[in-house]
C-alpha cells in the first residue's frame, strides 16, 4: 500500500528515509543482536544513542554550556504543571502571555501551584494573533514568564523572541521546535514534545538554565525535578528509550538537510505557498492576523461550511488525510512540520485550486 499525504496535527509525519532506517534496524541494532527496545536503558549501546541524540540537539539548536539538556516523559502537558513545580517557588507568582488554547492551558494548569498573572492575552479577539510585545504586562516580581511559540490549535505562531529582560523567559515550543534556528541564550527554559517535529510522542525535550532550579516545589515527584534529573543524565526513571532513539534518527536527518536554516527556508516556503493561495480564493479564507500566521498549521475555512464533509472526504479519496480542524476551531488545518516536502504541499494548493473551481 502507498503512503498517504499525512496533515496530522501531531503525532506527525515523518521523514520516510528515518522510518526505513528504523525499520532495517528493527531486530538488531548496528549488530549489537537486540533491538533498541530491548536494550537496558544502562548498557552502552543505549548510552551511545542517548549521546548521540543529545549532541545533536546542542549542535542544532546550538544550546550553551550552562543549560541542562533534558529528555523526559510526560509531554507537553505535563510540563504544564512540571515547569510550575520547579520554577514558581521563587516568587510565587508567574506571568502567561494567552494566545490560544494551549498556553490557556499552561496557564489555567499553573494556578494549582501559585499566583498567576496574565500579562497579555488575544482571547477577545478570538486567538487570531499575538499579543504584541507592546502589550505584555508583567506583574512586579514573576518567577518566570511564560508563552507559547506556536498554537498549534488556532495556527498562530510568535514571529519574534519576546524580550522580558531579566525575567526568564519560559516557551512551549512543541509545534515549532526544529523548525528554524533559535537563539537558546534568549530563554530560561524550553520545553516540547517530540510528536510534532522531532520523532514519536513519549518524550518531551527540556532545555534549562542551570541556575533556575534550587526552587522546586516540596511537592516536586522526583522523576519531575529538573535538578535531579539533570544530575543523573534524565534517568532518575527509565527514560523512553525507543522514542529518544527516533528522535536521534530524525534530529540526524535535519541535520544532512543543512539544518535549521535549510528547515526554516522550507518551512517559510511551503506556509506561502498555502497563504498565497488562501489570499487570492474567494471561497477559503484563513483568519489570523497575517504577522502572526503559524508556518506549521495552517487553518482555512471553506466560504460555504456545508460542503467541510465534501470537501475531506476528496481530499481523502487523493491520499490526503487528517485535514479536518481541531474541534475547537472548527474549519480546516493543513499540519506542514519539517517532514512535509513542499511537493506535498503543492498537491493540497492543487486540490484546493480544483475543489474551488468545481463549486464556484
Ligand atoms: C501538542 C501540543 C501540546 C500537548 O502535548 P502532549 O504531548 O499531549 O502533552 C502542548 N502544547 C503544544 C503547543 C502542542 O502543540
Amino acid at each position: 500500500m502507498s503512503r498517504v499525504i499525512n496533515f496530522s496535527s501531531g503525532p506527525a509525519s515523518l521523514p520516510e528515509t528515518v522510518l526505513r532506517q528504523a525499520a532495517s534496524e528493527m531486530l538488531n541494532w548496528q549488530g549489537s543482536g537486540m533491538s533498541v527496545m530491548e536494550m537496558s536503558h544502562r548498557g552502552p549501546e543505549f548510552m551511545h544513542i542517548l549521546a548521540n541524540t543529545q549532541a545533536l540537539l546542542k549542535n542544532l539548536l546550538g544550546i550553551p554550556d550552562n543549560y541542562a539538556v533534558l529528555l523526559l516523559q510526560g509531554g507537553a502537558i505535563a510540563e504544564n504543571a512540571i515547569v510550575p513545580m520547579n520554577l514558581i517557588g521563587k516568587t510565587g507568582q508567574a506571568d502567561y502571555v494567552v494566545s490560544g488554547t494551549w498556553s490557556l492551558k499552561s496557564q489555567q494548569e499553573a494556578a494549582r501551584y501559585g499566583q498567576v498573572h496574565t500579562a497579555a492575552t488575544s482571547e477577545a479577539l478570538g486567538f487570531q494573533c499575538m499579543p504584541s510585545q507592546a502589550e505584555w504586562k508583567l506583574s512586579d516580581d514573576p518567577s518566570y514568564v511564560h508563552f507559547c511559540s506556536n498554537e498549534t490549535i488556532g495556527g498562530v505562531e510568535c514571529h519574534w523572541t519576546p524580550d522580558v529582560g531579566d525575567i526568564p523567559l519560559v516557551a512551549d515550543m512543541s509545534s515549532n521546535i526544529m523548525s528554524r534556528p533559535v537563539d537558546v541564550s534568549r530563554y530560561g527554559l524550553i520545553y516540547a514534545g517530540a510528536q510534532k517535529n522531532m520523532g514519536p510522542s513519549g518524550v518531551t525535550l527540556v532545555i534549562v538554565r542551570r541556575d533556575l532550579w534550587g526552587h522546586a516545589l516540596p511537592i516536586t515527584p522526583s522523576a519531575f525535578n529538573y535538578q535531579l534529573q539533570a544530575e543523573h543524565d534524565s534517568m532518575v526513571n527509565t527514560p523512553p528509550t525507543y522514542a529518544i532513539y527516533i528522535m536521534g534518527l530524525v534530529l540526524q536527518h535535519i541535520q544532512q538537510e543543512g539544518g535549521l536554516k535549510a528547515m526554516a527556508e522550507l518551512n517559510q516556503a511551503k506556509s506561502a505557498l498555502l497563504y498565497d493561495f488562501l489570499d487570492h480564493s474567494a471561497f477559503f479564507s484563513n483568519r489570523v492576523a497575517p504577522a502572526d500566521r503559524s508556518r506549521m498549521n495552517v487553518t482555512f475555512f471553506l466560504r460555504d461550511e456545508t460542503l467541510n464533509a465534501e470537501f475531506l472526504q476528496d481530499a481523502e479519496a487523493q491520499g490526503m488525510v487528517q485535514l479536518r480542524g481541531h474541534r475547537i476551531a472548527g474549519g480546516m488545518r493543513a499540519s506542514i512540520y519539517n517532514a512535509m516536502p513542499l511537493s506535498a504541499v503543492q498537491t493540497l494548493r492543487d486540490y484546493m485550486f480544483a475543489f474551488e473551481k468545481r463549486h464556484a
